[in-house]
């Protein structure tokens, strides 16, 4: 007898991450190794960041804050919008994964693009749902084929703007007209990881109104591309309070850790790097 792990696992694949630059250089016998599998911060992380963890490294005897309190905060004020729409975690990668436990049961259909970020479709299957894949269109997220796949088994959309790994975006009056084709029933998660980047008008500029709008959308940022912070794993979800409260319900008790917490509430406050970063980019 052999032990029948869940069915939903038999065919998904551990995710094989980009080599770290260490390995390369130990496999190839080079010096000079630069990363780019990832879209990690080729200029690191905010100095103001690093001073405030060296401080901070005698605390860690102590869980950190189960509900990021400060953090939480320090985003509501700079949002504008109340701390009860807002929940940390630990990376985007943990938000997808709570997502899809909070909404995704088996016989669900989830819709995305079919080249997009990989962890939608794995996450959705993990949860016995039906990932629904809609090919991109001009390598972007073809937002009437999604409408046109909406069935009533539709529990969750996911859309990544600016898309990884095609970096095309789709617009704000393009989204508008989407997010009220789409019934109220459907958790639509917009994932917006390299929102800093963007230079085009067209582009959404602030997603917290999609979320004062629309009771079904969950915006997602992270701070691990622009802001640098890859390594200590913090993002964050925007979303109704009813959102917030469910998604709350699967996470587990201390997901963010206490550094990654004091690092993303610095890493806000200084403008200065972001501006860095995005005009080297
Ligand atoms: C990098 C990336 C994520 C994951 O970010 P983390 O916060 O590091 O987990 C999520 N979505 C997209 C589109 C990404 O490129």
């Amino acid at each position: 007898m052999s032990i029948a792990f869940r069915k939903e696992l038999r065919d998904l694949k551990p995710y094989v991450p980009g080599k770290p630059i260490e390995s390369v250089m130990k496999e190839f016998g080079i010096k000079n190794v630069i990363k780019l599998a990832s879209n990690e911060n080729p200029l690191g992380f905010s100095e103001k960041v690093k001073e405030i963890l060296m401080k901070s490294l005698d605390n860690l005897a102590l869980y950190p804050d189960g509900n990021a309190t400060n953090l939480k905060e320090a985003l509501s004020e700079k949002l504008d919008i109340d701390v009860d729409n807002i929940l940390p975690s630990s990376g985007a990668d943990e938000m997808i994964d709570l997502i899809a436990k909070t909404v995704i049961s088996p016989g669900d259909e989830a819709i995305t693009a079919d080249i997009t970020f990989p962890r939608y479709i794995s996450t959705t299957k993990m949860m016995g749902g039906t990932p629904v894949v809609v090919p991109l269109k001009n390598f972007t997220f073809d937002l009437n084929g999604i409408l046109n796949n909406i069935t009533n088994r539709t529990k969750l959309i996911w859309i990544c703007n600016p898309n990884n790994p095609t970096g095309t975006i789709v617009t704000e009056k393009e989204l508008m007209d989407f997010f009220e084709k789409v019934p109220e029933n459907i958790l639509i998660v917009y994932d917006e990881a390299y929102r800093e980047y963007v230079t085009r008008d067209d582009y959404p500029k602030n997603s917290i109104e999609f979320v004062k709008k629309y009771p079904n959308i969950l915006v997602m940022r992270t701070f691990s591309k622009a802001y640098g912070l890859a390594g200590l794993r913090v993002a964050y979800a925007i979303g109704s309070k009813k959102i917030i409260e469910n998604i709350n319900k699967v996470r587990g008790p201390f997901n963010v850790n206490s550094l990654a917490q004091i690092a993303a509430i610095a890493a806000l406050k200084d403008d200065e790097f972001l501006e860095r970063i995005y005009n080297l980019n």
